[in-house]
């Protein structure tokens, strides 16, 4: 083991007690070349030792309560696959064929000094702190995925199944239990001791006195002292890297510096994002205002034309009224002098008038 518990626990109270300090050190961290807090942890990954047993994948599971997954973690069948990290997922083993037979390798966020996540995050919701963890706080985080984007690993994910609250996700290093002076669980678990955790100088000084006292059994190269300005988690291994799925194109420059120019604009965008946010918002309300205001003026508009329409059905029904009310008077006035006139006819007619006289008769 790289470090005594009691060495470890020393270490956590004096970082609690500088955490102001720190706190803008590791804000700085982000965005410019940064060489590392001086006795941050991290964890050597002798991939000689790796007999790919996928216990570390399951500790990982367990200690981050992350999902079960569809196949158990004794099928080692699912190492004949080139898998990668997944938001359920934080660490995978993969299985590659070397000149010196099958290679076992396990992949997570490699903690880097300066991290690419944290440079492309302009709302710095990544950062590095001094336990040597690449933390994330998803209380700030936009879900821009510029993280994503800019990992030169290839490691952080992004929650697609959660429509609700979704975030990036990524390994911790297990910051909470670093803290409370445990080891990671991936660490823990390991049978072979093909993980070792400890401060980032000690383990450089395990691994060259490994190579140096096998030079047959190691290519002479620590992977992650200084690909990408050097990375929290290290590398040794018996077959060239670039046979195992490590990148070897990435060059020793940090991705701070190697961001610096365009990201000498992110206090600017930093310093405009409320700006942008309230704008959007102003433009949010003025469109309610006029979709409001135009609601009002069809609803009046609505009102007029059916007043009009029905004032006009009125006048109609009115005249047709009066008309039929003109035609039923004048019908009732013909009625009555037809009535009149047979009336006097009947009176004029003999008979109608004295009783006739028996004389006359
Ligand atoms: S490996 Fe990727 S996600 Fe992890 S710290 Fe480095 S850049 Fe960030
Ligand atoms: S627990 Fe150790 S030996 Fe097993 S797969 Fe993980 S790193 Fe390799």
């Amino acid at each position: 083991m790289g470090i005594t518990r009691r060495r470890f626990l020393t270490w956590v109270g004096a970082a609690a007690g500088s955490q102001v300090v720190v706190a803008g050190r590791s804000q700085a961290a982000g965005n410019r070349q940064f060489p590392g807090f001086a006795e941050s942890f991290g964890v050597l990954h002798d991939v000689t030792r790796c007999i790919g047993c996928r216990r570390c994948e399951a500790a990982c599971q367990q200690v981050n309560g992350l999902p079960e997954p569809e196949r158990p973690f004794d099928d080692l069948s699912l190492l004949q696959q080139q898998r990668r990290t997944d938001a359920g997922t934080y660490t995978v083993v993969n299985r590659f064929e070397a000149a010196q037979g099958p290679v076992f390798v396990k992949t997570q966020c490699n903690h880097c000094l300066e991290p690419a996540c944290a440079s492309a995050c302009f709302v710095k919701a990544f950062q590095k702190v001094p336990s040597g963890a690449v933390s994330y706080n998803v209380d700030v985080c936009v879900g821009c995925r510029y993280c994503m984007i800019a990992c030169p690993f290839n490691i952080p994910t992004y929650e697609y199944d959660n429509p609700f609250s979704p975030s990036v996700q990524k390994c911790t290093l297990c910051q909470p239990r670093i803290e409370k002076g445990l080891l990671p669980g991936c660490v823990l678990a390991c049978p072979k001791e093909a993980l070792t955790f400890g401060q980032r100088g000690q383990l450089l000084q395990t691994a060259r006195n490994r190579i140096a006292q096998h030079p047959g059994r190691y290519v002479h190269h620590i992977y992650g002292e200084h690909e990408m300005g050097g990375t929290s988690w290290l590398y040794i291994s018996a077959a060239p890297f670039r046979e195992i799925g490590m990148r070897e194109d990435l060059g020793t420059m940090a991705a701070g510096q190697l961001t610096a120019g365009p990201l000498g604009a992110v206090p600017i965008v930093v310093g405009l994002w409320p700006v942008l946010l309230t704008g959007i918002w102003a433009i949010g309300k003025r469109k309610d205002k006029i979709a409001a205001g135009e609601r009002r003026q069809a609803v009046a508009e609505a009102e007029k034309n059916a007043r009009q329409a029905a004032e006009a059905k009125l006048a109609g029904l009115r005249e047709q009224l009066g008309k039929e009310k003109e035609i039923a008077v004048k019908l009732a006035v013909k009625n009555a002098l037809e009535e009149a006139a047979r009336a006097a006819q009947a009176e004029a007619l003999p008979g109608n008038g004295e009783p006739e006289s028996k004389e006359e008769k």
